[in-house]
């Protein structure tokens, strides 16, 4: 600050009367509603949206649900069986899971926003492609953008790829934290992997625990 007085200074004494400051945008603060009405558009898009062929085998797309105003956001791989019945995200076995580690930490899951990479469940439940990825890319990019958290949760190695762009080894990669775009990035298991895995139960815990603490730093 005492450098950009003086900066300031030496302009004034060379006879400058005003500095036009060139690409200033003033970043508009969204209120909590004014969030909840974008994210409800977005999710109005992805109700409907056909640009990848997921469209033509799901029941309902899941956009996502939970705190417009979230500090941390958990995104998944992808629906699966009970999330495309229902339309919402981590509501089958690993979703119940995922909730309970979240009440465990004394939170709420509704604290958060919980959302995927895929907006619809690709067929037998297997990985999506990075092409599917890519291409429902910009649903989460706004959702991020809207909701504007510090850390996001990324569960699992296709989560991990999906913002990474490489494929991720989450076995060796879990629990690291990345800068990205001005925001936090934090790697662990999905929580199907610890349905699998049931030794892998306390690390996910601790993982989630550490993400909420670094959220709310
Ligand atoms: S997965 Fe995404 S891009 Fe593909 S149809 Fe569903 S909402 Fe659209």
């Amino acid at each position: 600050m005492d450098d950009l007085k003086n900066y300031m200074r030496v302009l004034k004494k060379l006879g400058f009367e005003e500095i036009i400051l060139e690409n200033y945008r003033e970043e508009k603060v969204l209120t909590v509603s004014e969030k909840k009405k974008l994210l409800d558009k977005i999710a109005s898009e992805i109700l409907v949206c056909t640009k990848c062929d997921l469209h033509k085998s799901r029941t309902k797309a899941v956009p996502g649900e939970g705190n417009p105003d979230a500090k941390l956001m958990f995104v998944g791989e992808a629906p699966g069986g009970d999330e495309d019945k229902q339309g919402r995200p981590f509501v089958g076995r690993a979703g119940k899971l995922l909730t309970k580690i979240i009440e465990a930490t004394g939170h709420k899951r509704d604290e958060f926003f919980i959302t995927n990479t895929v907006k619809c469940r690709p067929p037998g439940n297997r990985t999506p492609t990075p092409w599917e990825q890519e291409t429902c890319w910009s649903y989460l990019e706004k959702q991020i953008e809207i909701i504007d958290p510090k850390v996001i949760c990324l569960l699992g190695a296709a989560a991990g790829y999906a913002f990474l762009q490489r494929p991720v080894k989450i076995t060796k990669e879990r629990g690291q934290i990345i800068k990205w775009n001005g925001r936090l990035l934090f790697l662990t298991y999905h929580p199907a992997y610890v349905l699998r895995n049931l030794q892998a139960e306390p690390v996910l815990l601790e993982d989630i625990k550490k993400a909420i603490e670094l959220a709310y730093s």
